[in-house]
């Protein structure tokens, strides 16, 4: 796959990158890695020494310095054998003993979405931004004066309960104030964007909507139901599994929402079958969120070479409520992050950004506490450790990506992609090193792509544009009730 991809790297360059400052994300296969001997001799462009860096390259460990050269790692090891690679142009961070992990990969999150649903590319008529129409019109206006003629306004996450007037706003109410500019606002949006292979959807979500189609029912009654073609479950179970055989044929990689029990069994039968039946390539099809796969669920997805990409901001964000919803013993279990591990699944973590802020850091907080907001653990016995939550966010989503060869880890020939935290996350053998509870709150404190430097904390305009990202709605004050809406 990696021999004729073209490079799609730029793209995930994203105005939600930086905004939000905390992971770097990027997708498609753009370059095998290269001979790992590449600068040997010459002077690296960036060095980062007197850290400790996580490699996530097995029996590596935790290195104390990294030097990188035309966007690739060239060296890894003590800081005296990278110090070495210092010429006069190399850019040297002295890292003061903080802490440095491959490029976060967020493995499920609709990009253009978010990146569209940031300033300036959205005026924010969400709660936290908005109370009445007045202010919606407030908003708009304000907005106006900053366009070009005649240029498109678009706003997103506007919810009438929330409007003092009561009422969705309507032409009469934005007209006025924006004489010569279409606006659209969104409460809802229906867009989505898949950058590699095909995405399907099978099921809703099983949250107070109970759409996620459940082998038992929700408590208070009802399924739900797959979302494809047919007057019963068995019809639209067969359209699926066509849908699935004839994306699995064409060649192409498969990711299929599918949430409640019965559609994930569903999926992994209709996975299972394709790949029976035509064995090309490895495609790696993944179930898309697997809030409710049980073991023996699992266990098929790994036989057949499939992965789970399990939503951990999600979870943390419903985990209070969904007792209500279905009951203790399954609310306690979704989002199975120890029996996937168990059951040998290859496991991803995703935010499915914009349903939420994409902050890896929450979400690996949720994979080793499973607490919910209110502080409740829900389902201790599905907790996992650092080094295995840690995995889902880099090599195991590399692999999801098809591109375990050039990124996830840092070995040399790797992609010259960092994160480096302020803070000690880890002791000298990569052990957790701190309150697993202060994990979502750990500075980011550089961001560097391809070698280069995209997010500077020291930066006060990168900090602001930070700022300014996780302080929209969407991002500051997710609805649980709108989970996946779209997606
Ligand atoms: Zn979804
Ligand atoms: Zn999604």
């Amino acid at each position: 796959m990696a021999s004729n991809a073209v490079s799609r790297r730029q793209l995930m360059r994203v105005a939600a990158v930086g905004a939000m400052g905390a992971a770097a994300l990027r997708t498609g296969p753009a370059h095998a890695a290269r001979d790992a001997g590449s600068g040997r001799g010459g002077a690296a462009d960036l060095v980062l020494y007197g850290g400790r860096i996580l490699t996530m390259a097995g029996g590596a460990g935790v290195a104390r310095a990294i030097a990188i050269k035309d966007g690739v790692v060239v060296q890894v090891g003590d800081d005296a054998s990278v110090r070495r690679l210092i010429g006069r142009r190399t850019e040297v961070v002295a890292l003061r003993g903080r802490t440095v992990l491959p490029g976060i990969n967020d493995a499920h999150l609709h990009g253009l979405r978010t990146g569209l649903a940031l300033p300036p590319y959205n005026v924010d008529v969400g709660e936290s931004a908005v109370g009445s129409i007045a202010d919606v019109a407030r908003q708009i206006a304000a907005a106006v004066a900053q366009a070009g003629a005649g240029a498109w306004i678009r706003g997103k996450g506007w919810n009438e309960t929330a409007f003092a007037e009561g009422r969705p706003p309507t032409r009469h109410d934005l007209d006025p104030v924006s004489p010569g500019h279409p606006v659209a606002l969104l409460n809802v949006d229906p867009r989505w964007f898949v950058v590699t292979g095909v995405k399907l959807r099978a099921d809703g979500v099983p949250i107070a909507s109970r759409t996620a189609w459940m082998r038992e029912p929700y408590a208070g009654g009802g399924r739900g139901g797959l979302v494809t073609i047919g007057s019963t479950d068995e019809e639209k179970a067969a359209e699926l599994t066509a849908m699935i055989a004839l994306v699995h044929r064409a060649g192409l990689q498969i990711g299929t929402h599918a949430t409640g029990d019965a559609a994930i069994d569903a999926v992994a039968a209709a996975y299972a079958e394709a790949i029976r039946s035509r064995r090309h390539g490895d495609p790696r099809h993944y179930v898309i969120h697997g809030d409710f796969a049980w073991p023996e669920t699992l266990r098929s997805l790994a036989r057949h070479g499939c992965g789970v990409s399990l939503n951990p901001n999600i979870k943390h964000l419903i985990a209070d409520t969904q007792t209500g919803v279905v009951g203790d013993a399954r609310a306690a279990y979704q989002t199975p992050y120890r029996s996937a591990l168990r059951a040998r699944v290859m496991v991803t973590s995703a935010s499915d950004s914009p349903n939420v802020a994409p902050d890896w850091r929450q979400g690996l907080e949720t994979a080793l506490l499973r607490e919910g907001r209110s502080g409740a653990v829900s389902g201790p016995d599905e907790r996992i450790g650092l080094d295995e939550a840690l995995r889902t966010y880099t090599t195991s989503a590399a692999w999801q990506d098809h591109a375990e060869r050039w990124k996830g880890s840092l070995r040399r020939g790797m992609a010259g992609d960092l994160c480096v935290l302020d803070g000690h996350l880890t002791d000298e053998r990569g052990r957790l090193a701190m309150d697993a509870h202060e994990i979502s709150d750990l500075p980011v404190a550089l961001t560097v792509v391809d070698g280069a430097i995209a997010y500077d904390a020291s930066d006060p305009s990168a900090r602001a544009a930070a700022a300014e990202g996780r302080a929209v709605s969407w991002a500051s004050r997710p609805n649980p009730a709108h989970m996946c809406a779209s997606c």
